[in-house]
Order: C-alpha cells, then structure tokens, then sequence
C-alpha cells in the first residue's frame, strides 16, 4: 500500500512480522528461524549475496575432530585465552559447545565444505586455536577452499528464498524505531528509487555487520560502515568493548586486502628484513599461529625497529615452501588476488604484508538469546535483538580468534531467530510515531539542498586517516585526545557538507554522506573507549599503560550517548571456568 506525504514524498508501508537488517551469515541464519511462527523480510542495503560475509576465506571453527584429536573445552579455553580473559566464559562455552552441530548442519543444508581423504569435512590451522589446553596448534577450522564465506553464504540464501523470506535489496535503513522501551519498527530508502518504506514490525534483529571502514587500511569491504550501530547508540542504547578494533596481521601491503590466516594454518610463515621467522621470539610455541593481537604488534614493532623489508614497512608472508598443489587446491583465491593486485605469484614470491583493520569485537550488547540490552543491569529492549559482527555476547573479549566469527554469526544469529519464534506470541506489532519520519526526511532534506565547501569522500578519508595513526594498533593517551579533536572537527565541517548529486535514483553520495554522519559517533565511542582504558588487553594497546590490570579491568565498557555528552558504565566479566592468567603462546 501507498501514499503520498505532504511533502510529496512517496512513502510505502509494509507489514511483516520480524524484520532482519542485514544478508550476512547472522541475518540469513536467523531468518530461517523466525520464518517458522511468521512472515520475515530482510532488509539489506547491498545485493544479498554480497555481503561482507561471502568475502570471508579461512573457515569456521569447530572441534569435529576429524583430522586429529579435538576437544569442545579445547575451543572454549583458547577462545577464553584468546579474548585476553575479557571474553564472557558462559557465553563462549555455549558457542563452542554449539559448534560441532551449527557445522553438521550446515552441511546438511548444503554447504559443499572441502572434503578429507575418507570425505570428512576438511579442517585446518588456524591462529590461537590449540588442543591440551594450549600445548600444539590444531585442525579445527572447517573450510571450503579459501572461500568458505561465500560457500555458506550462497547456501543460506537458497534455504531462506526456499522458506518464503522476503527479501528488500538495496534498501538502505536510516532509522530503527525504539519507543517507550519497545522495538517498532524500521524506515528504510529504497536506493532504486529513493522512496521511504515503513516496516512496522513486531521483532527486529539486526545483524548489520561490523564497521572497519572508519580506517583506511582495512580488509572490510565499502560497505562495511556500521550505522546500524550508531542509530542505536543515538537513541540511548549503549555499545559495549568498543576500544577493541581487531587489526589482522597479513593485509596486502597498500592495499589492506586480506591474506587469510588459513596461509599460515598450511604452513606458511612470517620473515622480516633480515630473512628472520621473528615469531619465534614473540610466541615460542605458536609462532606464526599466535592470535592476531599478538602477531599484528609483533610486525609493527619489527618495521618500527627496522627491520621491515628493505627497511620498508611491510613485513613478508611467505608461502614459496609450500607445494604448489596447497595453494591451488586450498588457497586459490588468495593466490589470484595477489596476481591481479600485486603482480605476484606467492607459489615463486613472497608477499608483502602489514597489519589491517579487520574485526570489532564491540558493538551491541546483547544476551546468549541476541536480546540487545539496555543497561549494564540485564534490562533489555523489548523485541530488539542483535547478531553476528555488530553485536557483542561477548564472545571475543579483547581479541577474536580466527574462524570464531563465522561460527559466532551463526550460533547467536540462529539463538536470536529461536528466542523470536519462542516469544513471539508475546510481541505486538509496533507503531512508527510521525515525529520519527519527519525526522528521517528532515535529514534527506538537509542533505538535498545544504550548501557549503565540503565534500564526502575527503571528510571521510580525514576521519579514517586520522583513526589509523591515532587509534589502530598502538594509542596513547595524547594520540587518542587528538583523534578525538579531530573527529570533532570533521563532524563540525560535516555541517557544511554539499552533495554535488541531488537526484533520487541510486544516489550514492547521498547513502554515502548518511554512512559518515554515523562512522562520527562510531570512531567517537571508539576513541573515548580506549582513552578510558588505561591498561592493555587484547588488540588494546596503550603505550602509556602496556600492562593488563586485572585488578581495575577485568570488566566491559558500556559508552552511552546522553544529551549532556558521553557516559560510561562497567560490567564484570563473566567467569566460570578459566581463571585469568598470564597470557604466553
Ligand atoms: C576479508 C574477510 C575475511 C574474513 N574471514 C573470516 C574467516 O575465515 N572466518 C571467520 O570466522 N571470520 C572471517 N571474517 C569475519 C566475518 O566474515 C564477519 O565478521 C562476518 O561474516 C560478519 O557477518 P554478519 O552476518 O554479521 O554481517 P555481514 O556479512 O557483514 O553483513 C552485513 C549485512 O548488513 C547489511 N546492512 C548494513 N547496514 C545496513 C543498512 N543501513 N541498511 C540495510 N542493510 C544494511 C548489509 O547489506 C549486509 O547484508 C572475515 C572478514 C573479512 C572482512
């Protein structure tokens, strides 16, 4: 049904019972789910199928154990080791223990993983994960070649199409609607078009994705850009552990684009300038597999030193040992990316790496149901769940292990899409207030005919910039009170902001400039997060506190957005099983 405002703009209104924000693993997983008890529609602003999720290569963890002995506590211990002890134990443990089925399932939904000799499903070394409680690394990531991502993903989206989910592509969502505690609905712009939709909804899940693109070296696809996050936090929801950015070790050098670590799972290995395997210095027994926190700064501190390659700064990730048929057969996609990219063929040369943004551990706090809470206190909102990247269980802590993330996306996506079906009786379909689209359509109107010199795509690359030398792998407190200044700045000259294309169909600058307006509060939660900190743990590194301190932060952050500025709030971490102890690879 439509009709036409009096403002003339064309505004469409739907009616389904749970709306998914997003096409990734975690949406799609948990639409399969909620389309059990009522009618779902995805809402994606991409093509369904690209999402950054079919972009992933590695694998997905899980103790299957069917290439040597493994064990689910194994996978729950490294994961708790992993996350620097800030992980949530209960959390992690029903993920771990959740993997072995998510896997089996998968392939019974007819993902075509990488088969075995006797035709298990393949598994493979990968960062951090280990058996007997860290003593030798472990096959346990499930893979399909280096493009297990998008193997899974293409199976997913055949299940939901085959289950009657809608699906809205290339709708961009500008406002998730909370009123009086309550989840109510979504607006979204059709970008073909440039009309508003309305989806007043019963439940809402988003599982939008993470927010790398707030740095400009990242492995993140363009659109990864987070608003989601951020229309929350405006609304009072607060993010949780958002100091923790994630920099993956093997970024193509100049280019950010990832060389999975499934590279060094089959044996490849990390050399600086002087022909070193420097890993052996950093993590004795891991090395080349050590988690990425540790990897990342181990390869920024050998350049600082100077001993990147021809005193360059980038380090070599080399694979020229290997037999060619591994990397034909298991990693074919990285070898091509490096022969359009680089010109390089790494079965002959290696390849020239540094450390890119990869992952956010932080973002929406939410339960083991994907119930996005409120408060530090466990009060959630009504009807709101939030699954895979944006959200944070925590599962992750202050670093993620390789693989955990697919697995992560699908475990608590699929628990957010259960605990809809199971509540679903109890949920009325919301109502969107008009004061809510005058909004949204002020600020389309604001971007149609503001005048000014500044333009989006420069105010971007400033505040990504500015994030990458002043909040990536190594801050200080002086560093980090300058990125703040900074965005402060840049979201000041966002004001005077002028799209040069003021059409309605297919209007990227317009989408564009909405995606910067968010990434300020983004990089603002991000930064005022890790200024707060004042110790180290995981990808958090403080130059001026380089030491963890259980004693004072062996707890979340929560930074809420209140009319009189930022606030912050702590929580304890959960722990059940592991006791915090010193963190040796
Ligand atoms: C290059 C790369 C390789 C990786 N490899 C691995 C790996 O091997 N193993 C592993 O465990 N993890 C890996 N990861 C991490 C993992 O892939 C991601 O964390 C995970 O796929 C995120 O899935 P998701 O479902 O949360 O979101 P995504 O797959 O990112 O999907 C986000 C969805 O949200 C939609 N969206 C966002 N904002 C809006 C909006 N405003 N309106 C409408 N729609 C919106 C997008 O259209 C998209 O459909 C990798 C990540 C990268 C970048």
């Amino acid at each position: 049904m439509g009709y036409t405002d009096h403002t003339q703009m064309e505004i469409v209104k739907h009616q389904y019972d749970t709306v998914i924000i997003g096409s990734g693993l975690a949406g799609l997983r948990a639409s399969l789910e909620a389309v059990k008890v009522g009618s779902v529609v995805i809402l994606t602003k991409l093509y369904p199928t690209r999402s950054h999720s079919t972009a992933a290569q590695g694998g997905i963890g899980a103790a299957l154990g069917n290439e040597e002995e493994d064990d689910p506590e194994w996978h729950f211990f490294d994961t708790v080791k992993g996350s620097d002890f800030l992980g949530d134990q209960d959390a992690i443990e029903f993920m771990c223990y959740s993997a072995i089925p998510i896997v089996i399932e998968l392939e019974h939904l007819g993902v075509p993983f990488s088969r075995t000799a006797d035709g298990k499903i393949a598994q493979r070394r990968f960062g951090g994960h280990t058996k007997y409680f860290g003593k030798e690394p472990v096959r346990r990531a499930c893979y399909s070649a280096d493009r297990t991502g998008h193997a899974v993903l293409h199976a997913l989206y055949e299940q939901a199409l085959k289950n009657q989910v809608k699906f809205f592509e290339e709708f961009q969502v500008l406002d998730i609607v909370i009123e009086d505690g309550i989840a109510q609905g979504v607006i979204a712009l059709e970008i073909k078009r440039g009309i508003l939709h309305l989806f007043e909804t019963k439940a809402i899940i988003v599982a939008s994705g993470g927010f790398g693109k707030i740095f400009k070296v990242t492995s993140n696809a363009f659109a990864t850009t987070g608003e989601c996050l951020s229309i929350l936090f405006e609304q009072g929801i607060p993010l949780e552990d958002m100091e923790f950015f994630q920099f993956h070790p093997t970024g193509l050098y100049g280019l950010g684009i990832l060389i999975t670590e499934g590279a060094r799972g089959e044996g490849g290995i990390l050399i600086n300038g002087r022909g070193e395997r420097f890993m052996e210095k950093y993590a004795p027994t891991l090395k080349d597999l050590a988690p990425r926190d540790v990897i990342s700064r181990a390869i920024l501190t050998e350049i600082k030193e100077g001993r990147g390659i021809k005193g360059k700064e980038y380090v070599y990730l080399d694979l020229t040992h290997l037999d060619p048929k591994i990397l034909e057969k298991r990693l074919p996609e990285i070898s091509s990316f490096c022969k359009t990219y680089l010109g390089i063929d790494p079965a002959k040369e290696p390849i020239p790496v540094v450390p890119t943004a990869h992952y956010a551990m932080g973002g929406i706090p939410t339960d083991i149901k994907g119930r996005v809470l409120r408060d530090t206190n466990g009060s959630y909102v009504a009807g709101l769940y939030a699954a895979g990247e944006c959200a944070c269980v925590s599962v992750h802590g202050a670093n993620r292990l390789g693989c955990n993330s697919l697995l992560d996306t699908l475990v608590f996506g699929k628990e957010a899409g259960l605990d809809v079906a199971k509540n679903f009786k109890n949920f009325l379909r919301g109502k969107i207030p008009s004061y809510r689209i005058e909004k949204v359509k002020g600020f389309i109107e604001f971007l149609n005919s503001n005048k000014g010199a500044e333009r989006v795509a420069p105010l971007r690359e400033r505040l990504q910039r500015t994030l990458m030398d002043k909040a990536s792998v190594f801050r200080t407190k002086r560093s980090l009170e300058e990125a703040l200044e900074e965005i402060n700045n840049l979201r000041e000259r966002f004001r005077k902001v002028e799209l040069k294309d003021k059409g309605t169909v297919f209007n990227q600058e317009r989408l564009q400039a909405f995606e910067l307006y968010h990434m300020f509060n983004l990089a603002e939660a991000l930064v005022r997060s890790a200024l707060v900190r004042e110790e180290s743990r995981g990808a958090h590194y403080r130059e001026d506190f380089p030491y963890r301190d259980d004693q004072n932060w062996l707890k979340h952050t929560f930074i809420f957005k209140t009319p009189q500025g930022v606030e912050f709030k702590f929580k304890p971490v959960v722990i059940t099983k592991f006791q915090p102890t010193e963190r040796i690879f």
